[in-house]
């Protein structure tokens, strides 16, 4: 239940500085995503289409399945990507229905796709000096927002645990591992929660 506890101190001036602080955080990640991909002659769309082809499965690797996950139009991720196809870093193969839609790397994409993985390692390094447990709280924390967002329609496309329909919450007594999965049928320890599961299934399906 929301708490509306107002003024200097209180969880609304708290929940104010939390998501002044998500912001802030937002802005810093657009800004050095903007800087890495500027040095690989990439805009931050076309730099996230790479790394995500290069780490998605295969069913995934599709022009209106990108579109969803970075909540743009199918036209702009399909500009991005013929701009990568010009580029040398990305082709087109038919996909099981035989239409050419399937979006590879080619080797020199692989090669960039490399080079890109670091981009967000400040954000990383800031991370490592947070103590586990307190990580571990914040993942628990951010994901359920992410889910609540999603049942907003304000996030499009979430694999998390939060989301999921083999989900049950408050299962055990543990705190460090309170979830559980349905679907492997194992505790989940808030450490342990996926931001990008391959066995997700939305909450709402
Ligand atoms: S299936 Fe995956 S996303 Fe769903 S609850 Fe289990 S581990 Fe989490």
């Amino acid at each position: 239940m929301t708490e509306h506890v107002a003024g200097p101190g209180g969880a609304a001036d708290l929940d104010r500085r939390l998501a002044d602080a998500i912001e802030r955080l937002g802005h810093g990640l657009r800004s050095l995503a903007q800087r890495t991909a500027r040095e690989h002659g990439l805009t931050p769309l076309q730099q996230q289409v790479v790394l995500t082809l290069s780490r998605q499965p295969t069913v995934r690797r599709e022009v209106s399945a990108l579109a969803a996950e970075f909540d743009v139009t199918k036209p702009t991720m399909s500009d991005a990507v013929t701009a990568l196809e010009r580029k040398e870093l990305v082709t087109r193969s038919p996909g099981s229905d035989g239409r050419r839609r399937l979006l590879t790397l080619t080797p020199t994409g692989d090669e960039v796709a490399r080079r890109l993985e670091p981009w967000d390692g400040p954000l990383l390094d800031a991370l490592a000096g947070v103590p586990a447990d307190d990580r571990a709280t914040t993942l628990h924390s951010l994901l359920r927002v992410i889910a609540d967002l999603q049942r907003q329609g304000v996030v499009s496309v979430a694999r998390t645990c939060t989301g999921c329909r083999f989900f049950r919450a408050d299962t055990h007594p543990d705190p460090t591992a309170p979830h559980h999965c349905g679907l492997l049928d194992v505790p989940l320890p808030l450490a342990d929660l996926r931001t990008d599961c391959p066995e997700h299934q939305p909450a709402t399906a």
